[in-house]
């Protein structure tokens, strides 16, 4: 059988993976290694050197490539060694156009460490893609989209872009940390990159911090390649064996992190204390026709706002929760919530996050795969 025409639900599984030719350990090995005995200088088993490549990082990005529906995958220490590494494809005075609602480290990176190196970057609305293209100049080189945004939860239609990216030849990446592969395949819709924080839904578990590449072209992926061995931001042994662990029950986990995310935005919708709810899976939506069209499912990332509700309200509400956890981060098996204003989005000038609906009341949640009752009793608690 063809790797490529299996479902998802099993690539997620067998992807890119075979039993270790040394002794049929069906889980790869944790290759904790920095190095590789050579028979004659340069006479190796194709490892020299384990920043350049490592055997259990290999079988994780093989598992990348494969649940991406993409040819190549590059591993790397976090989500934002693998953005760096793309921005590193580019030089000074090169432009960038990015999605103004965005990882707040995401921002912090481009404006604060490439700026100052002379690469512009431009936060636009991209909801339509009519927006983008009078944005478009000579310098233009690179896309980036993410889809869902953090936190508004916006939907951008990565085919329509991808249209515009291939009429002037400049790179389309997708940050594809929210939806993961199996909401929507970015490469599929005509990406040229997709990336992960794995640290996220592809581990699962809250217990890695790992960031992921996934492209088709050759290329491409030379290039990635030399600059993740050159610049060495690699995902260890001990972190790629966690990931392709949670990888393989991604399917299972997002199938309940879609079906709990459903029952909390509707709760949410309808109690009376609570002002609005963002979620891509209602009608009312503004872009929900784009995320039915691109996505398998809704997903289990919703922010809300209390009715008449200010920074201290919200504060005083993700206290109160007590099966939710008052943190960072997202896409684990339990359920989170942040206040971004404070945490995630407060490396962006408040002006900057009101501009695009980040208030201070703003409360967003990472729905975990707990029973949902129990959830709602959280939240009912939390919110009285
Ligand atoms: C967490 C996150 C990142 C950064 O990834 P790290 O693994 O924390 O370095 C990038 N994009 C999105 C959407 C994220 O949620």
């Amino acid at each position: 059988m063809s790797e490529k025409n299996l479902k998802f639900n099993t690539k997620t599984i067998h992807g890119g993976q075979k039993p270790d030719a040394a002794f049929g350990a069906v889980m790869p090995p944790i290759y904790q290694t920095s190095t590789y005995a050579q028979t004659a200088p340069g006479d190796h088993k194709g490892y020299a050197y384990s920043r350049s490549a490592n055997p259990t990082r290999t079988a994780l990005e093989n598992a990348l490539a494969s649940i991406e529906n993409g040819k190549y995958g590059l591993a790397f220490a976090s989500g934002m060694a693998a953005i760096d590494a793309v921005v590193k494809l580019l030089k000074p005075g090169d432009e960038v156009l990015s999605t103004d609602d965005l990882y707040g480290g995401s921002y912090r990176l481009f404006k604060q460490i490439f700026e100052p190196f002379g690469i512009v970057f431009r936060f636009i609305g991209m909801q339509s893609a009519n927006n983008i293209e009078v944005h478009i100049t000579k310098k233009t080189k690179l896309i980036w989209v993410e889809t869902p945004t953090n936190p508004m939860m916006q939907i951008i239609d990565i085919k329509a872009i991808s249209q515009l990216a291939k009429k002037y030849a400049i790179l389309l990446a997708v940050d594809n940390t929210f939806a993961t592969p199996y909401l929507q395949l970015p490469l599929d819709l005509g990406a040229d990159i997709v990336m992960h924080s794995a640290t996220k839904y592809l581990g699962g578990h809250s217990d890695v911090v790992v960031g992921a590449l996934v492209v088709n072209d050759k290329e491409l992926a030379d290039k990635l390649y030399f600059i993740q061995k050159a610049s060495g931001a690699v995902c260890g042994p001990m972190d790629s064996f966690l990931t392709l662990r949670g990888i393989k029950t991604l399917h299972v986990r997002m199938q309940r992190h879609c079906e709990n995310g459903k029952t909390i935005a509707e709760y949410l919708a309808k109690h009376p204390k609570i002002e609005k709810v963002y979620w891509p899976g209602f009608q009312e939506h503004p872009n929900h026709e784009i995320a039915k069209s691109q996505m398998n499912d809704f997903g289990g990332m919703i922010s809300f706002v209390p009715k008449g509700g200010s920074y201290e309200d919200a504060i005083k509400i993700v206290e109160k929760l007590q099966i939710f956890t008052l943190a960072e981060s997202l896409g684990g098996v339990e359920s989170l919530a942040g206040h971004p204003a404070s945490m995630t989005h407060s490396s962006i000038p408040k002006a900057e996050r009101e501009k695009i609906g980040v208030v201070d009341a703003l409360i967003r949640l990472s729905v975990g795969i707990e029973d949902a009752d129990d959830l709602i009793e959280d939240l009912k608690q939390a919110i009285r």
